[in-house]
């Protein structure tokens, strides 16, 4: 994993670069092609997360109790992601007309800014490693490579820096934007003008974007921040994964300059926003259904399994049709970022094939969980809920 993601991920870069959006043929020649970084880059990308940092630290933001811990505590998280947004969009847009920070950095520059989180991802990895096993968390004892892949302890803390919860939110979401920004520029200034499908790729990811922030703290009930270990695969994922790879829409259209037509436009628009309201929906039912199980969904009093552990599984609104049903508007969404940039090349495609295959496995590693934590509840929950994802299909 450590070799092959990155290595996909400037291959995806590559092929965008050298193959103009064709997949270009894998061979270890490709190699040389990789960019180191360049000093100009690592201090940008090092202000990038100073900036961060302060933010995190500085903003006000309403402090908020997490899942409670296997030890019984619960931590504290400040919820000041939204306004953190805006100031850095704030601050990048003035940086941007004082002519300091070139607008299509990210376009230009993506090589040696790859290299760079790539390596910000492998240092904070054994940053990880050597504040778990001071710590003893659970793989303490587990092989180096290990602990450092898996990660240690689950919610590693530098002082009131919660690493996981920062990197998962701040240095990756904000920074896939930014990119996007970048690309919309790098598309005006080669074509002078900016695309209908650019301006719907941006549209979409800035409201998933900003639909995290404003609903931050219902990602403390998410399974990343409650039982997945912090380790390099995570902080990797958060770093490089998701800005250098969730842009590879608006990435790919800076040279596909192309148009839609009104219908295919209206389609489209349509087609997120079902996909939003499904996933937004089924998110929200169960935050406020685990809040409070007199919580009314879909305008009616909450049904639900109360299993012998104590905790209810809602039964009614969305999570009536699937387990998942809060996958399935992700996967729209997702459909949706690709449809603009057409069908004349594959590459701007990878991300909805790839949710399909991380929320289906998300979803098999859950049930399994779920039915080792819930027993024979679990299995009255799934006689009563048969879908997984898709309602009337899978
Ligand atoms: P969920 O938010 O669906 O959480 C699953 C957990 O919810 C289960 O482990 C269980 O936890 C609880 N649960 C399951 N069924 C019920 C029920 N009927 N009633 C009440 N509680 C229930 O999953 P994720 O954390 O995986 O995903 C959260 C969101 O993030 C999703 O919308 C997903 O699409 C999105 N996501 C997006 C990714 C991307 O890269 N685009 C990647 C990963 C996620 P317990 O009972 O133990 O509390």
């Amino acid at each position: 994993m450590v070799l092959l993601l990155p290595a996909l991920t400037y291959y995806l870069w590559l092929s965008l670069r050298d193959g103009g959006g064709a997949l270009i043929a894998p061979s270890p020649a490709l190699l040389a092609r990789i960019p180191p970084p360049t000093l100009g880059v690592v201090g940008l990308y090092l202000a990038w997360l100073v900036l961060q940092l302060a933010l995190y630290r500085v903003l006000p933001g309403r402090q908020v109790d997490g899942a409670t811990l296997a030890d019984g505590t619960r931590l504290s998280y400040p919820m000041n992601g939204w306004s953190a947004f805006c100031v850095t969009l704030g601050v990048v847009s003035l940086a941007v007309a004082a002519g300091w920070l070139p607008a299509s950095i990210a376009y230009e520059q993506f090589g040696p800014l790859l290299t760079t989180a790539n390596i910000a991802a492998l240092l904070l990895g054994g940053l990880l490693v050597v504040l778990g096993r001071r710590a003893g968390g659970a793989e303490a004892s587990g092989s180096v490579l290990r602990s450092f892949v898996a990660g240690v302890t689950l919610n590693p803390r530098l002082g009131r820096l919660d690493l996981k919860f920062f990197c998962e939110s701040r240095p990756g979401l904000i920074l896939w934007i930014l990119f996007d920004g970048s690309f919309a520029a790098a598309q005006w200034e080669r074509h002078g003008r900016v695309t209908w499908p650019m301006l719907l790729v941006l549209a979409f990811q800035l409201l998933y974007v900003v639909d995290y922030f404003l609903h931050e703290r219902a990602v403390l009930s998410t399974w990343d921040i409650r039982h997945e270990r912090f380790g390099w695969t995570l902080a990797w994922g958060d770093l490089v994964w998701v800005p250098f790879v969730y842009s590879l829409q608006a990435h790919y259209l800076v040279d596909h300059a192309h148009e839609l037509s009104s219908p295919s436009a209206a389609g489209i628009v349509t087609l997120d926003c079902v996909g939003y309201a499904i996933f937004r929906g089924a998110n929200l039912q169960k935050h406020r259904f685990r809040e409070s199980s007199t919580a009314l969904i879909g305008g009616r009093p909450a049904e639900f399994i109360r299993t012998a552990q104590g905790a209810l599984l809602l039964t009614s609104g969305w999570w009536s049709r699937a387990r998942h049903a809060n996958y399935l508007g992700d996967l729209l969404m997702a459909i949706a970022w690709s449809l603009p940039t057409g069908f004349r090349h594959a590459l701007p495609w990878f991300y909805p094939v790839f949710l399909v295959a991380l929320l289906v496995h998300r979803e098999r590693r859950d049930h399994a969980a779920c039915l080792a934590k819930y027993g024979a509840d679990w299995t009255a929950y799934c006689r009563k809920v048969p879908w997984r994802i898709v309602p009337g299909v899978y």
